[in-house]
């Protein structure tokens, strides 16, 4: 079966409005009639509507990069998912390792904020990934199977195959260094194990697993030639137009 690949920008605290905007203009006609892959461009939340606006009817979708889990309520600097539904966003990125390593991120959290996105039916792009010394203590497969079990906990096979997973090694982010693309296969396919699991081979095989850390132009066609490789999550290289149509062009 092919998935359609999924290539995201995650562009982290990055860019005021009229930057965001600015980036849009330049964007689109690098990849107008571009519809190999599903492109995503997630900015902050002060540039969400701003973004939303200038790629409305274009290939490009746009996502935000956290939320809470409840509808409403005192929960002071938090975005609901019915926020986000409520002015356009279509997909969200949940539990990136820089909310799990600064913001208090847990397995929990994430898996509540997953039943959330779905129930609203915003497209959920769920991270996972080990540190360093998992990686380096030979612990990787049992965080990744951790991390997918409780994260999907609730979730049915049907809305499985809609979801978005994003393999992000936290050693690969934002360091330059990048897991080769055999390192990445393996990971997805341990992932993939464990989805098939939980929810049945179906959901498994249609589920996108991207990869995250540290992809750019130079390295993005060697990962994406890797059938177990739907796309990327892409942080710093995707700040700039040109570097990030590069990737989506691959
Ligand atoms: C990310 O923020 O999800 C990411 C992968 O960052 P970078 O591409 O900069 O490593």
């Amino acid at each position: 079966m092919s998935r359609k690949k999924v290539i995201a920008a995650n562009w982290k605290m990055f860019k005021t409005p009229a930057q965001a905007q600015e980036f849009v203009t330049s964007f689109l006609p690098l990849v107008v009639g571009h519809d190999r892959d599903e492109i995503v461009v997630c900015p902050s939340d002060t540039s969400l509507s701003v973004v939303i606006a200038a790629a409305t009817g274009s290939n490009v979708a746009v996502g935000a990069q956290n939320m809470y889990f409840a509808d409403e309520g005192a929960f002071t600097g938090e975005t609901s998912p019915v926020m986000l539904k409520a002015i356009g966003a279509t997909h969200v990125i949940l539990g990136h390792s820089e909310r799990r390593q600064y913001f208090g991120e847990t397995d929990e959290t994430v898996n509540k904020k997953l039943l959330a996105a779905l129930k609203h039916e915003l497209k959920p792009i769920v991270c996972i990934g080990e540190v360093l010394a998992e990686r380096e203590g030979g612990k990787t497969e049992e965080v990744l199977l951790r991390q997918t079990h409780k994260a999907f906990t609730g979730v049915t096979a049907e809305q499985a195959e809609t979801m978005v997973i994003a393999y992000e090694p936290v050693w690969a982010i934002g360091t330059g260094k990048t897991a080769t693309p055999q390192m990445a296969a393996e990971a997805h396919a341990i992932v993939r194990g464990e989805i098939a699991k939980l929810l049945g081979e179906p959901a498994a095989k249609a589920m996108r697993i991207l990869y995250g850390g540290s992809v750019k132009p130079e390295n993005a066609s060697a990962l994406m030639a890797e059938s177990e490789i739907d796309g990327a999550l892409v942080g710093g290289a995707s700040l700039d137009p040109q570097s990030f149509a590069k990737i989506v062009k691959y």
